[in-house]
C-alpha cells in the first residue's frame, strides 16, 4: 500500500507544498514545531533513509538544502535545523525545522496549531523563494 507521502505526492491527500521536482517533493509538516517546518522526502518509496541509494541521497541532501535557504530567507530565524527520525511515517523524509536555540527542535514540545491561511501563506512565501533560487 502507498505511504501517506506518496498519497501527497499524487496529490491524493492535499500539502501545502514548498517545492517539487522530477525526484523530491517538499511540503509543510502538519504538525508543524515553528512556522515554515518542512518535509523534505524523495518520490521514490524508501522506508529508511539510509537505503536510499546514493546518487539519489545526494540529491535529496542537496534539494533539501535549497529548499532550506528558502525557508530561512522567509521565516525569521537564526538556523534551520535538519533533522531525520523516521519513526512515525514509513517514507524517507528529512525535517527542516526555523530554530533559535537547541530547544527547538524537540519534537517533545508543543506543536504550532495553524489556521488553513497561515499554512497558505507560508507555504506561498517560500515556494516564491524556492522558485528564484
Ligand atoms: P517522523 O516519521 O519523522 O517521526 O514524523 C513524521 C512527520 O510527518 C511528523 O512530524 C508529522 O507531523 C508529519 N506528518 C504525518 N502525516 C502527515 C500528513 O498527512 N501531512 C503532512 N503535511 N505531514 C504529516
Amino acid at each position: 500500500m502507498a505511504t501517506i507521502f506518496t498519497r501527497i505526492v499524487e496529490g491524493e491527500i492535499p500539502s501545502y507544498k514548498i517545492a517539487e521536482s522530477k525526484d523530491f517533493y517538499a511540503f509543510l509538516d502538519i504538525n508543524p514545531l515553528a512556522k515554515g517546518h518542512t518535509l523534505v522526502i524523495p518520490k521514490k518509496e524508501v522506508d529508511y533513509i539510509f537505503d536510499v541509494e546514493d546518487n539519489l541521497y545526494k540529491e535529496l541532501f542537496l534539494f533539501a538544502k535549497k529548499t532550506g535557504k528558502a525557508i530561512e530567507s522567509v521565516i525569521p530565524c537564526k538556523r534551520v535545523g535538519i533533522i531525520v527520525f523516521g519513526l512515525d511515517v514509513p517514507h524517507a523524509h528529512i525535517h527542516l525545522i526555523p530554530i533559535n536555540k537547541a530547544s527547538d527542535m524537540s519534537f517533545e514540545s508543543p506543536k504550532l496549531s495553524l489556521e488553513k491561511e497561515e499554512f497558505e501563506e507560508i507555504s506561498s512565501a517560500i515556494r516564491s523563494a524556492f522558485g528564484k533560487m
